[in-house]
């Protein structure tokens, strides 16, 4: 009897060593993947999306208030087979950025989606399917289903289950392409737009290194702003690391966006804005017009927004 106590007691002493040892050790690893000088977050934004509101100077003639070299890190169309080198570069600089799903990547890849929540990141939306021409052709109905499809996929493999709500109510449109009706929509869900302030044009084809010096020469001039970047494009993940060491040494700070319960401050776009994401939308419908739109059986494209009155 005794010795089987002594038994007992020995097992539950060697378990719960062997949980202090693991504990210890994970959380080692967990700040070894750290620089000693880390990039890290500077401050975090709690954002309430209640009413609705868009930012992002492409699109919007309003941004988020952020200070001078102070940033807001947004990837788009992940998850993908880069997606966990993006996660990698940021880890290693403490860094948390804002990741807008493709619900149909996130059913594919769930594992992705808990890192990134694991990881502290922001996962918010961007359609299930990313329809290629856009939201503006798919009709209201088909649209708002894109929509809500998305939400439900991502929500589902971040958190197992999807509610009436996504969890965290960022929206970003694909394309920027949105229209008055799918914004006011969304407001009326409570639901936030984010466009982008500055663009890494990483859609485009280049080198890592090219790609570095451009965003770096957007970021020098524009001072600050929401960044867009895609975490699906091989050169965007790959120039990465070197990005994040470069914003460290030129004093830019980095701000994570989450939702909480504050009235985002906003900052006014400058006199003379247009936006810009518009007349690329309207070249884009009119180059497809040239390629024989009907053979596709897609809709009508819209009119031209006219640029707003400056
Ligand atoms: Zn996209």
């Amino acid at each position: 009897m005794k010795e089987k106590r002594v038994l007992a007691t020995f097992i539950l002493a060697v378990a719960f060593l062997g949980l202090i040892f693991l504990l210890a050790h994970r959380a080692a690893a967990s700040s070894a993947r750290c620089l000693p000088d880390a990039l890290g977050v500077s401050r975090t934004l709690e954002l309430s999306a209640q009413g609705g509101w868009q930012v992002g100077l492409k699109t919007y003639p309003r941004t988020l208030a952020l200070d001078d070299h102070e940033i807001v890190l947004t990837f788009d169309d992940g998850p993908t087979h880069t997606t966990a080198k993006v996660l990698d570069a940021l880890a290693k600089e403490c860094v948390k950025a804002t990741f807008f799903l493709v619900g149909r990547n996130a059913a594919a890849m769930p594992s992705l989606v808990r890192r990134q929540i694991a990881e502290g990141h922001t996962v918010g939306h961007h359609t299930f399917s990313h329809p290629g021409a856009t939201l503006r052709r798919l009709g209201e109905k088909a649209a708002q289903n894109e929509i809500e499809k998305g939400f439900s996929a991502d929500d589902k493999a971040a958190y197992g289950a999807a509610g009436a709500a996504p969890r965290t109510p960022f929206f970003r449109f694909p394309g920027f392409a949105d229209t008055p009706a799918l914004v006011e929509w969304l407001s009326a869900r409570n639901i936030a737009v984010f466009g982008a302030d500055v663009w890494a044009s990483d859609w485009q084809p280049m080198t890592p290194e090219a790609q570095l010096a451009l965003v770096l020469a957007r970021l020098e001039k524009e001072g600050r702003g929401i960044l867009l970047f895609h975490d699906s494009k091989e050169q965007t993940a790959a120039m990465l690391p070197a990005l994040l060491r470069e914003l460290k040494q030129r004093g830019f700070k980095i701000v994570h966006v989450k939702p909480g319960a504050e009235p985002p401050a906003m900052q006014a776009a400058p006199q003379g804005w247009t936006s810009e994401t518009d007349k690329i939308i309207a070249d884009v419908f009119a180059k497809e017009t040239h390629a024989g739109r009907k053979a596709h059986g897609v809709a009508p494209a819209p009119q031209a927004q006219p640029a707003p009155a400056k």
